[in-house]
């Protein structure tokens, strides 16, 4: 998952959309009116993200893909208050299987932010997301639920990771000085740096 860290200039056209609309209902995020601003949020993440789905981190074009509410704008753990708000959004892959699409209206245990990524790992024979050793149950629990509410292992995607972790040990083997600048490139770039 993306340690996603949104920046602190929020785009130009939400905030001026906030301050005319302040009252907008949730149902105006998926109006024709809202469109160009979605298309500014989404170009904004796109950059925060490094070209990234926050969730499953393929590669996703700033034009492609969809803005999720990290907390969800309905549903029984509904943030309205939340649905306007950028820190709040994530751009995301659009895939039934997995991620926003997958995740719906459900409030995950463990969101894209800074140290996101610190209590799971990628198993070396088939590049599953697995908790860590040693976790409570609880969050070892948390960990299992955020990736399974976002199909992290699924096995197209999972298939798609794997070729990276192996090309990740082989650089580890043969070529360790070549490694920070594959890692800095390379999609999955976060869960692989879990096993390095
Ligand atoms: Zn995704």
């Amino acid at each position: 998952m993306v340690e996603l860290e949104h920046r602190r200039d929020e785009p130009a056209r939400l905030v001026a959309f906030c301050q005319q609309h302040p009252e907008a209902p949730v149902a105006e995020f998926d109006s024709l009116a809202f469109r160009p601003v979605k298309e500014a949020v989404k170009a904004a993440l796109n950059e925060d993200q490094q070209g990234l789905c926050a969730y499953c981190e393929r590669p996703l074009a700033p034009n492609a893909g969809q803005i999720d509410h990290i907390k969800p704008k309905g549903g029984p753990n509904a943030r309205p208050d939340l649905c306007y708000d950028y820190r709040n959004y994530a751009h995301s892959c659009i895939d039934n299987a997995t991620c926003g699409q997958k995740k719906k209206q459900g409030l995950l245990p463990i969101e894209p932010g800074l140290g996101c990524n610190a209590e799971w790992t990628l198993t070396s024979d088939s590049g599953e997301v697995v908790p860590l050793d040693g976790l409570t149950r609880q969050r070892s629990h948390a960990v299992r639920q955020t990736r399974d509410m976002l199909g992290l292992n699924t096995p197209a995607l999972t298939r798609e990771r794997k070729q990276w972790l192996d090309t990740t040990w082989q650089l580890l083997r043969e070529a360790p000085e070549a490694l920070p600048d594959f890692l800095a490139a390379a999609p999955f770039r976060y869960l692989l740096g879990t096993v390095v």
